[in-house]
This record gives C-alpha cells, structure tokens and sequence, in this order.
C-alpha cells in the first residue's frame, strides 16, 4: 500500500467509523446472528491475489457489522461500559502507525517516559499518593487489563512473602494462599492457578450485608491458614464488584494484610476512575494508606479504548524482582545506568503497544473537567433510574448503588426475571446482563456507553416496564 492509497483509504475508513458511530442506535444492540453465521460468508481459502480495501469495508458492512453486539450502542447497558471516544480512536491510529515496541526504555524512549507520566497524572486525577507515583519507590504501568494487573500483583507478592524464593525455586517452596471476597472477580482464581498455585489456594471471604467482603472473617481465615502452615501471599479486595459494584472496606482490610504480611491488591477496574470526582473520592478510602498494588480499567468507563489498564505499585522492586530476566541480547547502557525504567520488567510480555498515547490523547482532550463531567452524568442517569425502580412496587433493588451500576429483580420467581431478561434483549434496543444477589436471578442495569443520554434510560425504564407489565398479563 503506498502513502497515496493510505492516505485514500484511511480518510474512507475514518469516515466508516464516523459513520458507524452516528448509527449505531439504529442497529440492534444485541447481535441477532446464530453460531456459525459469520464464518458460513466468509471464502473457505485465503485469496490468492490481493483484494482492493474497499472490499474489507464492504465485507465490514455485509459482514462483520450484523455479526457484532454493539458496546457503543447507546442502549448497551450490559456487563460494564467500553467507551470508544474520538481522541483515544485516532491515538490508536498513530500507535499502529508508528508501531513502536516499547520493551525497553531504548527501544523508544518516548514510549516509557509518556507512559510513566500519563500514569503519574492519571494518579493524580485518581488522587493516588505520591507512594504510587514514578517520583518515589513506585510508579505505574499500563497492563492490557485488570487480569494481568492481578496475575503480577500476585507475582510480585509470592517473590515478598518469600524473599524472592519462589522466583528462584518456585511455589512449592512454600504452601502460599490468596484471599479474595466471594464476589471477587473470577481473575484471581485464574491468577492463583497460572502462578502454579492451584484453585485451591483460594480462599473465598464472605461478605456482609453490602456484599463487600467482610474483614473479620478475612482475618479469621488468615489465622486458621497460618496456624496450619499456610503463608498468606496476596489479599485482593475490590472497589466496584462485577456483580453488584460492591465497594470493600479497604481502610479496613488493609490493617490485616498488615498483621499477616501480605500484599494487598486493589481491584477497582471499572469504579476506581470514579475517584477522579472528588465527592466520589471515598471509593479509594483506605488505598493510599495500605495498598501495594491497585488498577483500574481507562478501558471501561474513562473514554479510552480497549486495551488499557492503569496498574500502580507502592514498591516496584517487588515487581520487578519477580519479573526481570536479563538476556545478553537486552543488554543495553540506558538500562545499566539506571536511570530509566523498562517495562518489560513490569508485566508478563516483553513487547509492547504504545499504549500510553491514547490515554494522554484522552485526557489532555477531555481535561480534568470533561472526564469529570462524563462520569458525573452516567452516576446521575443511575441514581435516576434507581429512584424509577424503588417507586415501581413490582420491583426491588438488589444493592448498594452509589456508582453507575443498578441491580435489580421482579419481585417474584427467578424464571420470571429470566423471561424478563429475554424479553428485553430480544428486542434489540437495550441490552442487559444479569447476576445472582443471594442466590436471586437479578438483572444489571450497567450505565456508561459514551452516546448514553437521558432519554435513552428513560426509554430503557419504559421497556422493561411494558415488557414486565406483558409477562404479568400473559
Ligand atoms: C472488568 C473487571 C475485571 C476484569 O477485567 P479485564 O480487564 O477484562 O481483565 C476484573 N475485576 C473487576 C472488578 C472488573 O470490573
């Protein structure tokens, strides 16, 4: 492809989104396809000759569009937000363009040194203390997502509570556990079993009346562990669960990580970016006093596209200790003087994207005031759908909802709020996802697509009404 047809094709291709952005509330949220659909248009071989682009974006209107569940759509209220803004699209163009492969500071400067800066204005946004920030013993680097943030915060705890042991002779050295709340994201099971340590090492909290993990029974199981030789490696608390957006007590946990020595990992993936307002900065309580490691997702809610996830730590030579291999073939001076950070030392991949452009793009493009104003108005919509809810007599709140997340049933059977669920999603305008609340089959009404507008949850409410209203007649 030459400079002249790049440039032709790639005004098409930003038109293409354009365009897709402005329609996409016309086209059924929830895709409609049946297994198999996409693949049975698609040539069975590769082409033998080369194909003109206007093709692939053919192929992506008759193709690939119908086949897709549209997360930009503005009913899209289901699992969590994934915003595409303008400034974060057209960042991604440029870090394809460039494709830098930032591994080492020296294999592109720039890469590192905006991605340690983006994240120590990010922190200061989040309101994360200095411990967090490239200026002192910590620092932040970008993960894909909040899994692999988990999986080296884990990492980086067992090389702690081992003296680095288990970096050298691995996890059998000792018999290590992890601790997360029973609503905790299933990515620290999976974390606990790729670090070597099994399912079993998982130690599933119970929670109090909220649903946030409570920090007695948290202690009382680290005193059992320990009194059976067990050595508590890693506790996850969450600020914002999957399910129900519940908010652990952080300032509370944090005390009996102390008592046990063990590392303490924040998961706020979808609500810690909530924190950048600050009468929502209580959802950090806690954090900058006891947390070793914390992430949150600009992917889901903050405008930039996926894949981005802000992972700070308070003590990066943990990390980096549980992570650094140095081959000859790396060998470099910036990296010998010491005075510059690699971040291939920070994660599971040694190559990696120039992330740390679309977040920077972001935010200088927003400012503090527009990333401010975008999570204020889908709390705002959630607290007015949540009033909606609680006035309907037919319906009850299953949870807190302080956030932009809203859980909520039909009082009656599960089977009614799964035909409920269905009803709803079929007919292609909004789409839901659901949970279970104390064993109860509970819808999730999860705000935060970028084109989301008032009318578009009162339109939402009116659904599920007049759909909730056909099921009781039927
Ligand atoms: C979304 C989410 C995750 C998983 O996020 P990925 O970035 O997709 O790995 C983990 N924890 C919480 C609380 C989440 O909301």
């Amino acid at each position: 492809m030459t400079a002249d047809e790049f440039r032709k094709y790639g005004r098409a291709v930003v038109d293409w989104v354009a365009d897709y952005w402005d329609r996409v509330e016309s086209l059924p949220v929830l895709s409609q396809v049946r297994p198999g659909q996409v693949r049975e248009q698609l040539p069975d071989r590769a082409p033998e000759l080369g194909e003109d682009f206007h093709a692939v974006l053919e192929d992506m209107d008759r193709i690939v569009v119908p086949g897709l569940t549209h997360w930009q759509h503005p009913g899209f209220f289901a699992y969590y937000p994934s915003n595409a803004s303008g400034p974060a699209v057209l960042a991604e163009l440029l870090t394809a363009g460039l494709n830098v492969q930032g591994m080492m500071w020296q294999t592109g400067p720039a890469c590192t040194e905006l991605e340690q800066h983006v994240l120590d204005w990010l922190g200061g946004l989040l309101g994360l203390s200095d411990r967090f920030l490239s200026t002192g013993d910590g620092g932040g680097v970008i993960q894909d997502t909040a899994s692999s943030a988990i999986l080296v915060a884990l990492l980086a705890a067992l090389h702690r509570a081992s003296s680095g042991q288990v970096t050298r002779e691995g996890v059998a050295s000792g018999r290590f556990t992890v601790y997360t709340s029973v609503e905790g994201h299933s990515a620290c099971e999976k974390a606990a079993r790729i670090a070597g340590l099994g399912a079993a090492a998982l130690r599933p909290i119970d929670t109090r009346a909220d649903l946030s993990m409570d920090p007695d029974a948290l202690r009382a199981a680290m005193k059992r562990d320990v009194a059976a030789g067990c050595i508590p490696a890693m506790v996850m608390a969450t600020i914002g669960t999957t399910s129900t957006g519940a908010i652990d007590p952080v300032h509370r946990i944090g005390p009996v990580c102390e008592e046990f020595d063990a590392w303490l990992h924040v998961d706020a993936a979808h609500a810690g970016v909530a924190a950048i307002c600050p009468e929502l900065r209580w959802v950090h309580d806690g954090v900058n006093d006891f947390a070793d490691s914390y992430a949150t997702n600009p992917h889901k809610w903050l405008l930039t596209t996926f894949d981005c996830d802000a992972c700070y730590v308070a003590d990066r030579d943990a990390l980096v200790g549980a992570l650094s291999v140095l081959p000859e073939y790396l060998r470099n001076r910036a990296s010998e003087s010491r005075a510059v950070v690699d971040y291939r030392d920070w994660g599971v991949p040694l190559g990696r994207r120039f992330r740390a452009l679309k977040l920077w793009s972001v935010i200088r493009w927003y400012g503090a005031t527009g990333l401010r104003a975008h999570i204020r108005h889908h709390v705002a919509l959630a607290q007015q759908f949540a009033e909606w809810v609680s006035g309907d007599c037919r319906f009850e709140l299953m949870a807190p909802h302080p956030l932009s997340l809203v859980c909520f049933r039909l009082r009656g059977p599960d089977e009614v709020n799964r035909q409920l669920l269905e009803a709803i999603n079929a007919t292609g305008r909004i789409y839901l996802s659901h949970t279970k609340v104390r064993d109860a089959f509970t819808l999730r009404m999860a705000i935060g697509a970028i084109s989301t507008r008032d009318r578009h949850v009162a339109d939402a409410w009116r659904l599920i009404c007049r759909e909730a209203t056909r099921l009781r007649t039927e």
